[in-house]
């Protein structure tokens, strides 16, 4: 690591003027970039290019891969919940691990090529004497999220009348700018998250810096040759609509990359169970994989959902804010009975409806039926489609006619394992079921309950038996004897395929 002060002691380091002077933030990136994917082709060490970003290998990371090495800035279009944000923070991990710059500018200038006025006379007046600091990646990212009231001050600069003042300067003269976010990023990555939202005029005077360096503050032109890498995030829609970006500004952002949702469960399963908080301290925890599948299926299908917002999307946070309330409510039964095992159950999932709700923009449809409606509606065609996927062809009848013949159970998420598993046993041919699900008669009770009430809560989502508010279950609603249809017939033909992409 080097330590040099000075512009004398860096001139005779590894930062040489040879090496520092030319190599702006996006060669930078592209040097790095390129390091590490000719070692991940030697194959001694795969380092992901972001590290923690999944289901993205195919499709989103070689753009962004293509990007950098073109030295694009570029935007990344999607909607909410897709990690964009994360991919852009990701970037600083291909910056060098210390950058210099002369100590006290505002605007961390190159030692070679200062831009602003101070650094200029200072180096001229210190010449190799002047002061050098060093700058890590992670404080070499700046993001802002822009919003309509967003200003060229807060994005530019401003002219500084006291500044100027006190320092006896022209108005128009460098001295008395003051530096907004994206000159203070300069020799760093911008981040504009929502671009879209950015005013018109906002944007002119963003285009005028990424081009030609030159921009007007209250009318006085201002040079200011920044070395920024900008990079963006906006909604596809707001993004493509007509007017809501400059086409000069389109125009220079060289790649636009679409993110997307994951295209398989277990691509979902794998972002929910890394982003979400379930390792917690106290209780052992056990989350059965068809409670996992349930939360996920409920983002999946409420993408699809008619009675959901397709232009905002149904953000990756629902599942994790959901498998985190699942976590708590089973938590917080288990604390009450205590119980050392924390196994979540799928009434656990309705109980945590207040992490649901909130994550979903409903259409006219959906906002006349009500988000608790809907939400609870999108549980059970999931609650469905995972008892398909583990239940299917499983004969039920001995269980549906224990409960046509006058059987009752009530499972509230409140009731303790062994309160409601002596009930559970007393439903003919229930328990020799919770084989398919992995679970035998000499696992703990809290998992018996849970695999057992899993199979209820799937009849009940088949319209086998029935349940009412207070989670008694019971006999179905006789339907008519349609033709005989196999019942349990609906296989999920996306589930556990890659989507191809060409
Ligand atoms: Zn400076």
């Amino acid at each position: 690591m080097s330590v040099a002060r000075t512009l004398g002691e860096l001139r005779a380091s590894p930062f040489s003027e040879k090496r520092l002077s030319w190599r702006r933030v996006k060669d930078e990136m592209r040097d790095n970039l390129m390091t590490r994917l000719r070692r991940n082709g030697e194959g001694a060490s795969e380092t992901p290019i972001f590290p923690g970003i999944v289901g993205y290998d195919d499709t989103v990371v070689p753009q962004i891969v293509n990007a950098i090495l073109s030295r694009h800035n570029f935007i990344l279009l999607g909607l909410r919940g897709q990690a964009k944000s994360r991919i852009l923070r990701a970037l600083t991990t291909l910056l060098d691990p210390e950058l210099p710059y002369i100590a006290g500018c505002e605007i961390h200038d190159n030692p070679y090529a200062p831009i602003c006025r101070r650094c200029r006379d200072l180096v001229a007046k210190e010449k190799d004497a002047t002061p050098i600091a060093w700058l890590a990646p992670e404080h070499r990212f700046v993001e802002k999220l822009a919003t309509p009231d967003v200003t060229i001050a807060d994005l530019i600069g401003d002219i500084d009348p006291i500044k100027a003042a006190r320092g006896g300067h022209e108005l128009s003269s460098e001295f008395t700018v003051h530096y907004g976010l994206l000159p203070r990023a300069n020799r760093c990555i911008f981040a504009i998250n929502e671009l879209p939202d950015l005013a018109g005029k906002i944007q002119v005077g963003l285009f005028n810096i990424m081009q030609e360096g030159d921009v007007q503050i209250k009318g006085y032109p201002i040079r200011l040759p920044l070395d920024v890498a900008i990079v963006f995030s906006a909604n596809p829609e707001d993004y493509t609509a007509r007017g809501k970006i400059i086409t000069p500004l389109k125009d220079r952002i060289g790649s636009e990359i679409r993110t997307h949702y994951p295209a398989t469960l277990e691509e979902g399963i794998a972002i929910t169970t890394q982003e979400a908080w379930i390792s917690r301290n106290g209780s052992r925890l056990h989350i059965p994989q068809y409670v996992q599948e349930v939360i996920e299926r409920i983002a999946f299908v409420a993408r699809e959902d008619k009675k959901v917002d397709k232009r905002s999307g149904v953000s990756q946070r629902l599942p994790i804010s959901a498998m985190e309330n699942v976590v708590s409510n089973a938590e917080r039964r288990a604390l009450t009975h205590q119980e050392t095992f924390v196994v979540p159950r799928i009434s656990d999932i309705y109980a945590a409806l207040p992490a649901i709700t909130g994550k979903l923009e409903l259409e006219y449809e959906g906002e006349m039926k009500g988000a608790d409606h809907v939400s609870r509606e999108l549980i059970r065609t999931a609650i469905a489609k995972a008892y398909d996927t583990h239940l299917h062809g499983v004969n039920m009848n001995q269980i549906v006619q224990w409960f046509d013949l006058g059987g009752e159970i009530q499972l509230s998420d409140n009731a303790g394992a062994n309160e409601v598993l002596e009930g559970l046993t007393q439903i003919q041919g229930l328990m020799d079921k919770l084989g398919k699900l992995k679970v035998g008669p000499k696992d703990n009770p809290e998992m018996q309950v849970s695999a057992a009430e899993f199979i209820l809560e799937g009849l009940h989502a088949h319209k086998k038996i029935g349940r009412n508010e207070e989670r008694v279950f019971t006999a179905g609603e006789k339907q008519p004897r349609a033709p005989e249809k196999p019942v349990f017939e609906r296989e999920e033909p996306g589930f556990g395929r890659k989507r191809s992409f060409n």
